[in-house]
Parts: C-alpha cells; sequence; structure tokens
C-alpha cells in the first residue's frame, strides 16, 4: 500500500505492508545520493528488530553507522540531542548523508530534528515501529524535542524523504500502545470523516488484535488523511481550520500528560482518547453537537477498553489546574485557547471562542474536583 504526500517544494511516498524492513534496502537505495546512512535508534528497537534492517542495507551495499539514544521521552531533551548531534558530526557525515530514525515517535521526533539541523539539514528517512508513528507522527514534516518550559517547544519542521511502514514489526508492541496509537486514526475519523469512522467501528477491534491486513489498512487511512490536510497547510499557517484540525482532543489530552508527566502514567495516544471524549461532550454542552454523537462516540471507545472519563486513572484531578496547562499550551494566541469542536462525527472545526468558564462547567460535571 501506499500514500503519496504532496508538498509544495518535495513529495515523498508512505509504503505501507507486511515485512517491508526486510526489503527496506531496496526501497532506500534509489532515495539516497550517497550511500551511506546513519541509523537513530533505542536498545529496545535495536534488540527486537534491528538485524532485519541491517541485513536488508548490506544485501543492497548501503554502508550505516548506528547511534542508539535511551529509551523513553527524555531522549527528547536538549542533554540528549547535544551528544547524538555531537556524535554524529563525529562520523565526518557529509550533505547526502541520509539518517534513518528507527524506532516510535520519539526516535523520529529526535532523529528529525537532528537532520533539520546537522549541517543546516540532511536527508532523513521514517521508518516508525509504534502505531502513533505508522499513523500520525511519521507523516508530515514536524521534528522536535522538549524544553524545561514544555513539550515539543524546540523543534523545526523538515519533511522526510521517505517513510516505510512495516506492520510486521507492530506485532512485538504491547496492546496499551498499539490502542494509544489507535486513537490517532480514530481521531482522524472524528475530525473528518463518518466513513472511516464507520470504518473504525468495523475494524477497531480487529486492530487492537493486531491482524496485520486490517492494521495495514488502518495505517493506510490514517495517512491519507494526514497527507490530504499537511497538503493544504504544511506549517500550520491557516487561521481556520487545516492542519490544526489534527490537534481535536489534544488541548485536552495534553493537559492531563502535562499533568501526570511523561514516565508512562498517560500515553499520548491515551490523553486523545479521553480529549476525544471530552471535545465532543463540550461540543454537546456548548450547543453544536447532538447528544447521539457523544453516545456513539463513548460506546465505541468504551466497547475497545479505551479511556473516557477521569475515572480510567484512578486519582482526582483538579479543573484548574487542567485549565492552567491549557493556558500553557503553544497554540495560544492572544491568551485565548484554541479548542477543536464538533458538529457531529466527521464534522470538526477550529473556535477561539470557548470561554473558561465553559471549560470549568465541563470539567466539574466530568467529575475534576474544582
Ligand atoms: P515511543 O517512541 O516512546 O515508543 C513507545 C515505546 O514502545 C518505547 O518504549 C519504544 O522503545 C517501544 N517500541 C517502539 N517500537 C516497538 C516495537 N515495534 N515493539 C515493541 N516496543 C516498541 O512513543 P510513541 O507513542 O511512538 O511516540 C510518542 C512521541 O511522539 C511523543 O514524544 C510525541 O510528542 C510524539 N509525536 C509527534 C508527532 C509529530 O507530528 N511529530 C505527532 C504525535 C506524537
Ligand atoms: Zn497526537
Amino acid at each position: 500500500l501506499k500514500v503519496n504526500v504532496t508538498l509544495s517544494q518535495h513529495t515523498y511516498d508512505v509504503l505501507i505492508g507486511p515485512d517491508l524492513i526486510t526489503r527496506a534496502g531496496s526501497f532506500i537505495a534509489p532515495r539516497v545520493r550517497h550511500k551511506h546512512v546513519v541509523i537513530i535508534t533505542n536498545e529496545t528497537v535495536a534488540a527486537l528488530h534491528l538485524s532485519k534492517l541491517q541485513k536488508s542495507l548490506e544485501e543492497t551495499g548501503i554502508r550505516y553507522d548506528i547511534l542508539k539514544v535511551p529509551d523513553g521521552e527524555e531522549s527528547k531533551s536538549l542533554a540528549c540531542y547535544s551528544d547524538t548531534i555531537s556524535r554524529l558530526l563525529a562520523l565526518g557525515i557529509e550533505r547526502n548523508t541520509t539518517i534513518l530514525a528507527f524506532g516510535g515517535g520519539v526516535t523520529g521526533d529526535l532523529s528529525g530534528f537532528i537532520a533539520a539541523t546537522a549541517l543546516r539539514g540532511i536527508p532523513f528517512i521514517q521508518i516508525p515501529t509504534t502505531l502513533l508513528a505508522q499513523v500520525d507522527s511519521s507523516v508530515g514534516g514536524k521534528t522536535g524535542i522538549n524544553s524545561p518550559s514544555g513539550k515539543n517547544l524546540i523543534g523545526a519542521f523538515h519533511q522526510p524523504v521517505l517513510v516505510l511502514a512495516d506492520n510486521s514489526i507492530l506485532s512485538t508492541l504491547p496492546r496499551r500502545q498499539l490502542v494509544a496509537g489507535y486513537a490517532e486514526i480514530l481521531k482522524a475519523g472524528v475530525i473528518s470523516s463518518m466513513e472511516l469512522f464507520e470504518w473504525c467501528e468495523k475494524n477497531g477491534q480487529a486492530m487492537l488484535n493486531g491482524d496485520p491486513s486490517t492494521l495495514a489498512e488502518g495505517v493506510r487511512r490514517a495517512c491519507a488523511y494526514k497527507a490530504g490536510v499537511v497538503a493544504t497547510d504544511e506549517r500550520e499557517q491557516a487561521s481556520q481550520n487545516g492542519r490544526a484540525l489534527l490537534n481535536l482532543g489534544h488541548t485536552f489530552g495534553h493537559a492531563l500528560e502535562a499533568e501526570l508527566g511523561y514516565d508512562g502514567r498517560i500515553l499520548h495516544g491515551e490523553g486523545v482518547s479521553i480529549g476525544l471524549h471530552l471535545a465532543m461532550a463540550l461540543s454537546v454542552q456548548l450547543g453544536y453537537a447532538p447528544a447521539s454523537d457523544l453516545a456513539r462516540l463513548d460506546s465505541h471507545l468504551r466497547e475497545l477498553k479505551m479511556p473516557t472519563s477521569f475515572d480510567w486513572f484512578k486519582e482526582p484531578f483538579s479543573a484548574k489546574t487542567l485549565i492552567a496547562h491549557m493556558q500553557k499550551d503553544k497554540k495560544i494566541h492572544n491568551g485565548k485557547i484554541t479548542f477543536i469542536l464538533l458538529q457531529g462525527i466527521g464534522k470538526a472545526f477550529t473556535s477561539r471562542d470557548v470561554s473558561i468558564e465553559s471549560v470549568e462547567k465541563l470539567l466539574l460535571n466530568e467529575g475534576c474536583l474544582p
């Protein structure tokens, strides 16, 4: 399966299917000008899957170096960036050396930012190994690291030259990670396509069971959707709709992540899952969306045992604290939070007119403490 991402300056392919990794060399060779690549990965992914990639590169005569970074969100730090880019430059790379980002969204974001900044920009290829990275973070060109002031605050737009999404590689992913990635596929349907939402209702369970052909089709649909949005608004500059719609559920999700931290108590996609519920609930409260669509969304989330309420986390949250996190998000304009609201499933729009009082009312209704 293939999705093409067409942008003003460049276009690239997202190749999707089983066992792509064992043929990686043949896809990569025609796309690199210099037969030297540097693989950036972590111990976990390396132990499970790196040998297949190495073998395939060797078969095609591509020379490679390997740089390992620690597993976990902390590798998206200035310290790890500094250490890794220094090790990269010490290899004596050239402008045509290509980076291979081999791992989940963390590896992809860090490696992409290194590629964007080393020698003022060198090519990079994404080989995403988590469902979240295959359906979301590897496509679209956002790269970056975290700052002590917040997540993803340091970064650059840098598009890959190729994305290789191998669905077989997902067989070693824990179910919780599959659920987190699936939330982003479902999000795409809730934003703009009742047809995709209905596909999710029929196939979500099979995806979470790890069925390879269903996973491939879900990844294809999500990437096709994201490619379309990114093509119309590559750098998230549209004042309305455009790329901003991809943040559906994220204002809430990011607030929860900021509150719980990035050490695994909540996964990004779990925040998105409850965020989808909250965005729809807020839209119903404000009279934009019918309550029946909230019931339909919740019933799907519950059927797949995905988070829909604060109870899921077994600890109380304070509405004031969560709102304070939202007000620190980088998508604030003139002090106003941009919310993505819904007129119903498949009909999202951006709004800067949501009052803090309405958000507070929602959070209290949903069981938060004041
Ligand atoms: P992650 O990269 O930390 O991967 C999750 C865990 O799974 C890690 O422990 C990893 O080592 C392990 N893993 C990876 N592949 C595996 C495999 N095949 N089998 C078994 N284990 C495997 O997390 P993630 O959810 O992939 O990505 C989250 C990051 O992505 C966040 O930092 C987020 O900010 C970023 N993100 C970026 C964008 C973007 O547009 N750039 C979009 C969404 C999210
Ligand atoms: Zn997301």
